[in-house]
């Protein structure tokens, strides 16, 4: 939090706002229009509640078919299953690590083939990189499929100077806790589609009829945010471009310290992208570098540091075993081999400086001094 908060707080209990609408949701949805340079959006008390609008706007029903990048939260695909849909997951590509164009185009001949299209694709931009819109979207629109971007790590992002999560048929941001500016919990659900702004404002708000008593024609959720939780989002939102600068520039230290060692590979950035650096994610080559990823996730974890594993994909987890996959190429896994030697480091906006400096010794002191003849006896010590 930057202090700022506590005003629009403050505001909402000295005017008694405190409900899931109010002026700061409205002025929240404003500020958020006009920074992404969006029609419409519509804040909602989380990204997992915006997705799940976005799907139901465009009609998803049981037995549906929606493609979902596999690498990424289970949250991205959640809501496939709450409408009873099937999700068929598709893999990443080694220069963004979002979905591959490759794996897309043969799924969609697929589906075109046996005659069941997909009725959308989930694209996620992860750790704060856009996906080859330019591509994807050129697949999706000869197949005419909507594209819902899940934006939630990549809020503040660009692609082709354009905001990262404006480029499908909708967009969803989340503000959870560890996303790059947060309301706590909260997210968003932007789209140029005016109607179906209006429509997912209503859905969103248990779906009541215009009727003097109490009237339901369609089937409405409650997931608007509340106006308490909108004040914070509104002090966040001007912070956003710091954040991203101190994110990049965490990025930059860690990729000047621990770039030199053979074996370390960062997430690329093309140059059509401005990643944010939500975190900082490296690829460890055990041959090369002589420790593995698992013994220096042990290493860090032992001083205390939390450094995590990549997400684990979507297709290799139990509750989506039955779902259907598509890989980068015949040969290759992407997303499996990011998930294997991924390590995301510590990258929050208030890392310090000494902190920061804790982790790379840390990381020296892995890959230097255990070296590649210890690694036999501390691996996974
Ligand atoms: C955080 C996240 C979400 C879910 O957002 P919530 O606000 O926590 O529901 C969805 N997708 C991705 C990729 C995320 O990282």
């Amino acid at each position: 939090m930057s202090g700022g908060e506590q005003q629009y707080i403050k505001e909402a209990f000295d005017t008694n706002w405190i409900a899931p609408l109010g002026p700061n949701v409205d002025a929240f949805e404003r500020e958020a229009e006009n920074y992404l340079g969006v029609k419409g959006a519509v804040a909602v008390s989380s990204g997992t509640a915006a997705i799940h609008l976005a799907l139901a706007l465009l009609e998803i029903k049981r037995g549906d078919i929606v493609f979902c990048s596999s690498l990424t939260f289970v949250a991205s695909a959640n809501p496939i299953l709450y409408l009873g849909a099937k999700p068929v997951f598709i893999d990443s590509e080694p220069e963004t690590w979002n979905m591959s164009p490759r794996a897309l185009e043969k799924a969609l001949i697929d589906s075109a083939t046996a005659g069941i299209l997909p009725k959308a694709v989930i694209v996620v931009n992860l750790y704060g990189q856009s996906a080859k819109m330019d591509e994807i979207q050129a697949l999706c629109n000869a197949y005419q499929i909507p594209i819902i971007e899940d934006a939630a790590e990549s809020l503040g992002a660009q692609y082709r100077n354009q905001h990262s999560g404006t480029f499908g048929e909708f967009g969803i941001f989340s503000f959870n806790g560890n996303k790059i500016i947060t309301t706590s919990g909260g997210g968003m659900l932007v789209s140029n589609n005016a109607h179906a702004i209006k429509k997912a404002r209503f859905l969103a708000a248990q779906a009541k009829d215009q009727a003097p008593f109490y009237q339901h024609s369609q089937l409405g959720y409650n997931y608007r945010l509340s106006n308490i939780l909108a004040g914070i989002g509104r002090a966040q939102l001007p912070l956003l471009e710091d954040r991203v600068h101190r994110r990049r520039k965490i990025f930059q230290t860690y990729f000047e310290h621990i770039n030199k060692y053979e074996g370390i590979t960062f997430m690329p950035e093309p140059s059509e992208m401005l990643s944010t650096r939500w975190l900082t994610v490296m690829t460890i080559d055990e041959q090369k570098l002589g420790v593995t990823s698992q013994f220096l996730l042990n290493s860090l974890n032992k001083e205390n540091i939390e450094a995590r594993p990549v997400w684990k994909p979507l297709h290799l987890q139990p509750l989506f075993k039955d779902c259907s996959y598509y890989a980068h190429s015949e040969e290759e896994s992407i997303s499996d081999i990011l998930f294997t030697n991924g390590i995301c480091l510590p990258s929050g906006s208030n890392l310090t400086n000494e902190e920061q400096e804790t982790v790379i010794e840390c990381i020296r002191k892995a890959i230097e001094v255990t070296g590649v003849s210890d690694q036999g006896v501390t691996l996974y010590g």
